[in-house]
């Protein structure tokens, strides 16, 4: 970064938020590769848009107390970051995870803003959770812990207000409790409130499968601008939950050949191409560890380290698990065992360091903000729904998802051509996520 208020700010930003390191991270690469903007047009550098920008409107932390299977009383910590309601309610996801403290829930509240602006919908950024660890626990547990989580939030939230949504950790299972404790609380069936609800009651079709369909989606466009398709591609996905699980699917249904997946225990590595529904069988249904697959398919391989994904050898590597996966050195084994195309599924998994040696190797990479951008479309798309009273068929949203990717890989291609790095789509989709949310603020006033 060479511009010296970009600098400052980021220094600034460092200060008052000392050791938040993920935030940090995600305030410098959005700030690194707004640079070519500023150059060209300066009037964004002004009305105090950026200082606003990397301030959330509104950080909330509140206790959660709730009573194991053994009658012990716990107490998590439960947070929302509601960072800014230009475009939209604030949206965004909840996610359960022992990890979940201010700097995380700050860094996907901020890359959240410029990802629902990509998909041109009025959706404003926000994101929360708790440092529950749900593994291991009771369906009582799980049950009374998110009363326990609404009972505080249920008073933040609201269908023109807050729509939360799942992220890790938290599945249709866990918005249905949420749901039904907003709506005892509260006393109206508001659907809107939340997204990601079961059909029964207000959810869309598709939203299961969205964020990682949206991902393939985008991969594909990647593919199609290098003359290439997902046909006979070799293929890792990291992680086995929500996003990973249907990244799998649609790869697999284009003609691609998934060879590994993980957990945070371990890497297996099937060469025949994994087995789909036995993955969904030990981690959808039985909530099981992903080693389990070599019970029963003794050909594959277990490797008890998630990092051993990256040294398999593949076109695509669709890291879908969590942030700070990819450092350097997973970079680097995946150049050397043939990876050409990369696209973050999940938030933030790829390190500065390691996004900086994919675009100057020429490994084509798809940013998380466009890349799984299709979680956050289809929330969109569900909340249209409950608006509307209606529930659409599956094929209907499934065709709407795939236009957004389609136009959110356009704009983020389109911009980077127009900033003279074309194969840049982090730039892209900053600068292009950056302008709609900056003229909604400068429209109106300084808030
Ligand atoms: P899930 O909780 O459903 O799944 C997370 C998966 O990642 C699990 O298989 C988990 O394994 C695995 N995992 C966790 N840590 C590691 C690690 N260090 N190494 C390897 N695997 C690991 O979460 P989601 O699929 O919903 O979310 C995954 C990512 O995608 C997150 O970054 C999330 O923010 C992002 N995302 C999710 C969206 C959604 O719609 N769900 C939308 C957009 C982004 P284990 O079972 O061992 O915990």
């Amino acid at each position: 970064m060479k511009n010296l208020s970009l600098i400052q700010l980021l220094e600034q930003v460092k200060s008052r938020n000392p050791h938040e390191i993920e935030f940090h991270h995600a305030v410098e690469e959005v700030l690194n590769s707004l640079e070519p903007l500023f150059e060209v047009e300066p009037k964004w550098l002004k009305s105090g848009i950026l200082e606003r920008i990397v301030e959330p409107e509104r950080l909330i932390h509140f206790r959660v107390s709730w009573v194991d299977d053994g009658g012990v009383v716990r107490v998590n910590r439960g947070f929302r970051v509601q960072f800014n309601s230009a475009l939209g309610p604030y949206k965004g996801g909840l996610r359960f995870h022992p990890s979940v403290r201010p700097s995380i829930i700050k860094f996907l509240g901020f890359e959240q803003c410029f990802k629902n602006a990509l998909t041109g919908l009025p959706m404003g950024g926000g994101k929360g959770g708790s440092d529950f660890d749900p593994k291991g626990k009771s369906d009582g547990e799980i049950m009374r812990f998110c009363q326990a989580f609404m009972s505080e939030l249920y008073r933040h939230i609201g269908s023109d207000i807050d729509v939360p949504a799942g992220d890790m950790g938290v599945g249709a299972r866990e918005i249905g409790y949420l749901y039904g404790m907003y709506k005892k609380l509260s006393n109206v069936h508001a659907q809107g409130v939340l997204t990601g609800k079961s059909v029964n009651f207000g959810g869309s079709l598709v939203r299961t499968q969205a964020t990682g369909y949206g991902l393939v989606y985008f991969v594909q466009n990647m593919l199609k601008d290098k003359n290439e398709d997902f046909k006979g591609k070799r293929v890792i996905v990291s992680g086995s939950g929500n996003v990973s699980i249907y990244a799998i699917e649609k790869a697999q249904e284009l003609g691609a050949l998934v060879v590994a997946c993980s957990d945070s225990n371990g890497t297996i590595v099937d060469e025949n191409g994994l087995d789909l529904a036995l993955i969904k069988e030990i981690k959808e249904v039985k909530r099981e560890r992903i080693q389990r697959y070599c019970n029963v398919h003794p050909n594959a391989i277990y490797h008890p380290d998630p990092k051993a994904l990256y040294d398999v050898r593949c076109d695509i590597a669709l890291p879908c698990a969590t942030q700070g996966e990819i450092q350097i050195e997973q970079a680097q084994s995946l150049y050397d065992n043939g990876c050409r195309f990369v696209a973050e599924g999940a938030n933030m998994p790829s390190s500065l360091k390691a996004i900086q040696f994919f675009l100057d190797q020429g490994v084509y990479f798809g940013p998380a903000k466009a890349a799984n951008a299709g979680g956050v479309a289809t929330s969109g798309l569900e909340m249209s729904q409950n608006s509307l009273r209606l529930a659409w068929a599956f094929e209907e949203v499934d065709q709407r998802l795939h236009g957004i990717m389609d136009q959110i890989y356009a704009q983020a291609k389109q911009t980077a051509i127009v900033y003279k790095d074309p194969d840049n789509l982090v730039m892209g989709s900053n600068i292009a996520s950056f302008k709609r949310l900056a003229e909604a603020m400068l429209a109106q006033g300084v808030l």
